[in-house]
Parts: C-alpha cells; structure tokens; sequence
C-alpha cells in the first residue's frame, strides 16, 4: 500500500501516522520528496482500513498494490484449483457441463430431463428447490420435496446434483446434495458464506447482480477463509443498462479472473441472457473465452415451465449445444468431465 502524504503535512502529523502503522505490524518506507513524502507500507495490508486512512487529514491519497484476497489468490497458489465432484472435475483442463430445470417441479419431470441431458454429455444435474424469486407472490420452489426429488433422481441415473441453499439453518438438509449453489443475490449473505465454508462440500458461487470482480472474489475468500477451498465460481451476468438481455454475460471475466484467481470458473449462460435463442451462441463464446464448464437450464416444456421458461432450452435444443461445444474443447485444451 502506498500513502502520499499532502505537501503542508507537519512532521509530527507525519509520525503520528507512522507510529500508528507501526501498532498494525506492518514495517514503513519513507520517501521524502522536494513536493511529496510517500510513505510505503510493507507487510500484511488486508486488515487495513484504506478508507480509513484516506480520510486523514494528511493523506493526499492512497493505493493499493497488494490484492485484499489472498486464499483465492494465483500469486501465492500459482496451480489451477481442480474440484472434483464424484469425478467430474472443474479446472485444469477439466470440463463438466451442468444441466437441468430452473425449478425442481416433480420426480418424472426431473427424471426425464435428467436422461435427456446426460445422453447429451452433461455430467451434473441442477435444480432449484428453494428458489429466490424477486416476487414473493411467485413459484418458490417445492423445498425439502424438491430436494428429495433431486436425490432420488440423482440414485436413479448417478448423475451428481447442484441446488441452491439460501439460508444456513437448512444445511442439514443438504447432505446428499454434491454442489451447494450460493445464488446470485446471496453473493454477499456473508454469514451464509462462512457457513458453507464450514462443510465439505464444493461450493458453485454465483456472481452477485452487481458485484464487481474484485467483489466476487472477496466473497470467495469469505468461503475459503473457513476452510472450504472447493469453490467453483459462476458468471452468470451482471446488471446494466441493457434490457433487451436479462442481463450482461460479462465473459472479459473469465481470461481476466484465470489470471487473478487459481479457482475454477464456469458461465451460466441462461440468466445471463435470459432468451433461450441466445443460450447456443452465448455458450459457444463462453468455451472460446476459456471458461471452466458450463451450467445450463433445460426443460421438457419451456412455456410452461414454473420459473425461467423463456431461458430455457428443450433437450433437443441442449444437444444441439452440446454438439458443438464438443467440437470447440479440444480447440481450447479442454476435455468434457
Ligand atoms: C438459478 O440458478 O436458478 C438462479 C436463481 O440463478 P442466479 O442466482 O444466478 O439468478
Ligand atoms: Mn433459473
């Protein structure tokens, strides 16, 4: 961190701050100019307060050149994270393809897409059974049904399930669950963050609405810091002032994050977009932008289905995806998982 300090600052001013850097444990490097002082911290800087030292009354200005993540961090984990879920692997050159509905709706529907998208290629299963809906008055999943359903389809055809946990007192129920999904508007639910830091189990962090990158990361950090490093991160599209998409696949993302974070990252490119015609293209660029696999929402009969119809594909229509993403890997070094 590098503190410039105002030209008129008296040097008491100046050792006051020094001192006080001094009590953090961090060591100081000064640099006394004919117009500025720069004053260089060294050490560990996370925990300290940048805003905090902006605002003295001698401080021109203030930067960061350490990153404030360092679990997540490529600098001191210089190897790609692998998380290995019953085998299929994200990272590494490892790419599974997650598929399934938005909602869990009932056992022969989920059965059903399940077969459909596997034969295709895809290796996981989704479905939400505690939905975060924007409306309360809308469909909010059928919760410990759903979650029953998803593990009895997951006996059924050995495909390994991803859903979403919105709070941390239903943990518990999620023990045959193989992905926790931390949902898009949790990102930042930072107590549910730690708590699944707390499990064993691998963790598909989506991008919050309006998260910033450095955000998401920080977030990730939050999971890790409790013990948990088996985070897959989600670009699922950000907010803009676009509103002929849902949102805005911000692929630049993923080449940009493979080189902050060792994590792996997928794209989820069905809420990014939120047009089931886009979902084929947006995917294709995906594979092109490197990304880590992908998750996908499939379902028997989009326009009835009880949430994110418009968005999704009907198997047909996935396999065609899948047909060509197949292609497109080796041209990345990447191998279906
Ligand atoms: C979902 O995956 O169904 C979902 C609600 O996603 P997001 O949190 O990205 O909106
Ligand atoms: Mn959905």
């Amino acid at each position: 961190m590098i503190i410039t300090i105002k030209g008129n600052a008296d040097q008491k001013q100046i050792n006051n701050l020094l001192s006080w850097v001094d009590s953090m444990g961090l060591k100081t490097n000064l640099s006394v100019g004919e117009h500025s002082t720069i004053i260089g911290l060294v050490g560990d800087t996370t925990k300290v307060d940048i805003d905090l030292i902006r605002s003295l009354e001698i401080v021109e200005d203030v930067k960061r050149i350490q990153e404030p993540f360092k679990k997540a961090n490529r600098k001191f984990h210089p190897e790609d994270t692998i998380v290995d879920v019953a085998g299929h692997k994200f990272g590494g050159g490892f790419f599974p393809v997650i598929a399934g509905p938005c909602s869990v709706e009932s056992y022969d529907q989920v059965l059903y897409i399940a077969k459909e998208v596997k034969k295709s290629g895809a290796t996981i299963l989704r479905g939400g059974a505690f939905k975060p809906r924007t409306s309360p008055y809308a469909f909010q999943g059928l919760g410990e049904e759903g979650l029953d359903i998803l593990v009895n389809v997951k006996k059924e055809t050995g495909m390994p399930i991803v859903t979403e946990l919105m709070s941390e007192d239903k943990i518990p129920l999620f023990k045959d669950v193989d992905i926790i999904q931390i949902g898009a508007r949790n990102m930042q639910n930072f107590d549910l963050l730690k708590a699944v830091g707390r499990t064993d189990k691998p963790i598909v962090l989506k991008r919050g609405l309006s998260a910033t990158m450095e955000e998401w990361l920080m977030s990730a950090e939050y999971v890790m810091s409790e013990g948990n490093s088996q985070v897959i991160l989600c670009e699922r599209g950000i907010r803009t002032y676009e509103h002929y998409t849902r949102n805005t696949l911000d692929l630049s993302a993923i080449p940009l994050l493979h080189e902050k974070t060792h994590l792996p990252i997928i794209v989820d490119p069905s809420h990014a977009s939120g047009i089931s015609r886009l979902v084929k293209p947006m995917s294709l660029a995906a594979v092109g932008s490197g990304c880590d696999g992908l998750m996908i929402e499939v379902h028997n009969d989009p326009p009835r289905a009880l949430s994110d119809g418009a968005q999704s594909l009907r198997p047909d229509q996935f396999d065609d995806v899948m047909t060509v993403v197949k292609k497109l890997l080796p041209m990345v070094d990447k191998k279906l998982s």
